[in-house]
């Protein structure tokens, strides 16, 4: 598989995917920048081969062309970091576009305007709510037609194709997955923050060092299903923290009060521990809990067993035993996954166990474990917490990195390593 590291770019022109999905204000300036400067090194490493760099992205999720997501927003920002004066392309395809690509210099930049202002990119046609299904099932079949040459397009403007948009790897988009296959082997590769992303999946899915743990916490079964189930076949231990721990305690004839459960997910819980019981999967779940009576940071607050919630009363935190329980497990870990907090940690009253879990993944990865943390809150957890410096990696695609840990492959990984 050709690599970045190995590719030398002078005279070409790389079509880079990246991810420049930034939150603006209302007055367009950028709120966080770090998925820019987290395409940086795959940008500057072209640029210092003498190489030209042609950055696709899309920018929120435009129904057409339209002001407000376009990408002349970032473009000064973005050509602030970059240290060059990068050029712009008002539409992605089009004379403009073909003709600036065409005509750019070894170390020079040019940044398209948002790719999803086609909706060729997604491959989805943008229909009236009141379409009939011939009329949609004709527009389904166009924009596949129209797809291709959307993508061929922009294929054309480059010499080789970089995929450093892990966000979207999950999505099999023209750009993201398509484009690929106009390019040979050879010249096709990750950019460096996709390379990090699909080698920090690869620790936890294929690479394991044992004893793996895996944390899965947030609200609800429900929406981890398919990861719970694809880990049971790969972890030594299971850590349930969140709200899913009473839809857990509920089916195994606990009393959780007004604690969040899932009344239809009680038997699935039940299947769920036996199959890992067959997996010689450990199962650790909580033993007592941080318990409110009432959803608020400012209700009044008590510990409890996990199974003797009282009447009125919901668990928002683990407990300090169930804290030491799962730092035990975390500590003698040599892989960690951590998807999750283990309470409402937006309330600060109900923070302690995320932080402590967080702490404990923090001296297991300082005594030699690989720790991977991602998935929306747990990634926040660990930055409102600090502790982001001292896991192995924190992965910036949510959904992407769901998808990885359910087992599945994603369309923008398999178009560059061909499986
Ligand atoms: P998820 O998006 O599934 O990872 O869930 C994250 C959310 O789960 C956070 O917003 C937490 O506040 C919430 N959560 C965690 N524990 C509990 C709990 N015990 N009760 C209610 N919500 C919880």
């Amino acid at each position: 598989m050709q690599t970045i590291e190995k590719y030398n770019f002078a005279g070409k022109k790389a079509f880079v995917r990246v991810d420049f999905n930034v939150p603006l204000d209302e007055n367009f300036n950028i709120t966080d920048d770090t998925r820019i400067r987290a395409a940086l090194p795959t940008l500057k490493k072209i640029l210092a081969d003498g190489g030209s760099p042609i950055i696709g992205s899309h920018l929120g999720r435009p129904k057409g062309a339209t002001d407000k997501f376009s990408l002349k927003h970032i473009l000064g920002h973005v050509s602030k970091l970059l240290g060059v004066d990068v050029q712009f392309a008002n539409d992605c395809m089009g004379e403009e576009a073909a003709g600036k690509s065409a005509t750019l210099k070894p170390g020079e930049a040019l940044l398209l305007e948002n790719l999803r202002f086609y909706a060729e990119e997604e491959g989805k046609p943008r229909l009236a709510e009141d379409a009939s299904e011939e009329e949609k099932a004709a527009a389904k079949k166009a924009i596949k037609e129209s797809q291709k040459e959307f993508t061929k397009k922009l294929a054309s403007y480059a010499d080789c194709y970089v995929n450093d948009a892990f966000g979207t790897a999950h999505r099999a988009h023209a750009s993201t997955a398509l484009i690929a296959d106009y390019f040979d082997a050879d010249n096709k590769m990750f950019g460096y923050l996709m390379e990090k992303e699909v080698n920090a999946v690869e620790k936890v899915m294929d690479d394991i060092n044992r004893p793996f743990t895996a944390i899965m916490g947030g609200s609800k079964v429900s929406s981890k299903i398919e990861i719970i189930e694809n880990l049971l076949g790969k972890v030594d231990n299971l850590i349930i923290a969140g709200g899913m721990t009473y839809t857990f305690t509920k089916a195994q004839g606990g009393k959780i009060g007004n604690s969040i459960v899932e009344n239809d997910k009680l038997d699935l819980a039940i299947e769920l521990m036996k199959k890992a019981k067959d997996n010689n999967v450990e199962i650790v779940l909580a033993v007592d809990t941080k318990i409110a009576d009432s959803f608020s940071n400012d209700a009044k607050t008590d510990f409890c067993k996990v199974n003797e919630i009282p009447d009125g009363w919901e668990g928002l935190d683990i407990g300090p035993e169930t804290e030491e329980i799962f730092a035990d497990v975390i500590k003698n870990s040599k892989t960690i996954l951590w998807n999750g907090p283990t309470g409402v940690f937006e309330f600060e009253n109900f923070t302690h166990g995320t932080k402590a879990v967080g702490e404990a993944v923090v001296e297991a990865t300082k005594n030699g474990a690989f720790s991977l943390v991602g998935g929306g809150d747990s990634v926040a957890a660990v930055n409102k917490f600090g502790l982001a410096d001292g896991v192995s990696y924190v992965s910036t695609g949510g959904g992407a990195l769901l998808e990885a840990i359910e087992g599945k492959t994603l369309p923008g990984i398999a178009a560059i390593k061909g499986n």
